[in-house]
């Protein structure tokens, strides 16, 4: 039993949590003839064990026995950091006002026993609970504490988490220099000891730093350096979070693809793990990354998961937060209760208000042609039928053109695409630029637009596409490509005599290929 006990103890100073909770679990039925002292470490180790192995229900199990065996035996130290225990362990279930309550009790345990060194594992998991519940300010001070006690206990374990965690608070206060100093210490102590899931933290939370200092090629360094030992600790949480930021890097580089693959693949973890939190925050990269990618449908779908999870995730923050506070000061409850629902109400207001933004932006993108920004043929459609509609309600006037490029696809042969394109955006911004606020142009398709003018007569119509054909012949296209030549055959309709607008594109349409017919370069109607 003893010399499993020390192999055990031996494998998790390696991190090697699954081995040693394999290790331990044999050991657990023999566990009635051994000594208490032997159960205690049992179950402490097997405690930590489960804690490495990422299965803190049991782990809670583990130091609610440990604490039960120290407080029989008379250890106040050992109930103390059993206690300590099990306030990590809620920590890690989120179950917050139970883990503060805990961890405080332990801290202050260890301190009437002049033990406060031995609070550093306390300490850093109070900080954590001030930081999952919004107050990072708060956590800075207890995690300083946390360095200092690990520091005097000569915990080099618990040093390295704590330094990590500080230098993450600091990266989220945007606090780059103490972030940097307090970073590059946490991995001097991590290395050393192979502490794989704390340099990969490192390392995530210097890339978030070079990332927010705008230094990419920094950024993408130290997160594919992350990649590894993210990966080697097996701990899918950090490597989830690494994966999300350089999705989120490669997003801001414009990298799409890779982006929306490294995005998916995180979302895919922290969905196992059931990290609401992180979810959420997934979601909203995500649906950038494919707004970038134009698949607004996508977009909008993620962004919609995003304001879902993130309302669940604030009106349990909220909740717990009443519990904690609840716990402590029952006398300013309805104070705290206002605060919390005043800061709630603040944070989903912001939320909606980008969700608006957002989807504003997103139905705006919709209606464009990417490549001219005009309108395209689906909201074309949509203005006709509202136009149409008046034009014939109100007994007002209301004409069309078609317009189409001559030859153009010479002008792609002869000058490449890209030239192609270039003409398209040029011929586009003319027609803009020619025609009044209340008319409407649209790419109908490839080298094809329409003109749309309500309140305008035949004659007027006709004037302005000649106006138009005329400024399109003339412009300096040889700026753009030596010997490039431009021109525009159009075909005008008008009127509310036709059965549809449809049937009032359609004679547009005809006319125009009559202007075709006819040599081109001119406009029929
Ligand atoms: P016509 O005077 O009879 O209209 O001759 P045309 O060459 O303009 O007509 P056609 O319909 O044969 O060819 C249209 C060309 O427009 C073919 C297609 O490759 C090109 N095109 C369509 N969309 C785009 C685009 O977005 N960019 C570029 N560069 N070319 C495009
Ligand atoms: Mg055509
Ligand atoms: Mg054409």
């Amino acid at each position: 039993m003893h010399d499993s006990l020390r192999q055990a103890r031996r494998l998790l100073e390696r991190y090697d949590g699954v081995g040693a909770d394999g290790l331990l679990a044999g050991l657990l039925p023999e566990a009635p003839q051994a000594s208490p002292q032997e159960r205690l470490m049992l179950h402490e180790l097997s405690c930590e064990a489960a804690f490495q192995a990422n299965d803190y229900a049991r782990a809670l199990t583990h130091a609610t026995q440990a604490r039960t065996l120290a407080s029989e035996l008379e250890d106040q130290t050992h109930e103390a950091l059993a206690e300590a225990w099990q306030g990590a362990a809620l920590t890690q279930q989120s179950r917050y006002a139970e883990a503060m309550e805990r961890l405080l009790h332990a801290i202050e345990s260890l301190r009437t026993q002049g033990q406060e060194p031995l609070a550093c594992r306390a300490l850093n998991y109070l900080a954590i609970v001030h930081e999952e519940l919004g107050d990072v300010p708060k956590a800075l001070p207890v995690y300083e504490r946390a360095v200092s006690m690990a520091r005097l206990a000569g915990d080099t374990g618990m040093l390295g988490r704590a330094l990590s965690n500080w230098g993450d608070a600091y990266v989220t206060l945007k606090d780059p220099q103490s972030a940097e100093r307090v970073l590059r210490e946490a991995l001097a102590v991590v290395t050393p000891r192979n502490d794989h899931v704390h340099i990969a933290f490192c390392q995530l939370a210097l890339g978030r730093l070079a990332f927010e200092k705008g230094d990419d090629a920094e950024a993408l360094e130290l997160l594919t350096q992350a990649l590894g030992p993210a990966e080697k600790s097996g701990a899918a949480r950090t490597l989830a979070e690494v994966l999300a930021m350089l999705g989120v890097l490669r997003t801001h580089r414009r990298e799409t693809e890779d982006a929306l693959v490294l995005l998916q693949r995180s979302l895919s973890m922290f969905e196992t793990l059931g990290i609401q939190r992180e979810l959420s925050r997934v979601h909203l990269w995500l649906s950038d990354a494919m707004e970038q990618a134009r698949d607004l449908e996508g977009a909008l779908q993620h962004h919609r998961e995003h304001a879902r999870i993130r309302g669940e995730v604030l009106e349990q923050t909220a909740r717990t937060q009443l519990q904690a506070v609840n716990a402590r000061h029952e006398l300013e409850k309805a104070r705290a209760q206002q605060e919390i629902e005043r800061l709630r109400n603040v944070e989903l207001a912001e939320a909606n208000a980008r969700l608006a933004q957002q989807t504003q932006s997103l139905l705006e993108l919709a209606r464009r042609d990417p490549l001219t920004g005009l309108y395209n043929r689906r909201s074309l459609g949509e203005r006709l039928t509202d136009e149409f509609e008046r034009a014939r309600r109100y007994d007002s006037k209301l004409a069309v053109a078609m317009v189409d490029l001559d030859l153009f696809k010479d002008i792609n042969d002869r000058h490449s695409h890209a030239i192609g394109d270039a003409v398209l955006q040029r011929v586009a911004e003319l027609l803009s630029a020619s025609i009044r606020k209340t008319d409407v142009a649209a790419r109908y398709g490839g080298e094809e637009f329409v003109l749309v003018f309500p309140e305008t007569g035949h004659d007027q119509a006709i004037r302005a596409c000649e106006k138009l054909r005329r400024a399109i012949d003339e412009a300096p296209w040889a700026a753009l490509a030596p010997k490039l030549q431009v021109t525009l055959s159009l075909g005008v309709a008008s009127g509310t005599g036709y059965a549809s607008w449809e049937r009032l594109l359609s004679a547009a349409d005809a006319k125009m290929y009559e202007s075709k017919r006819t040599g081109r370069n001119r406009v029929r109607a």
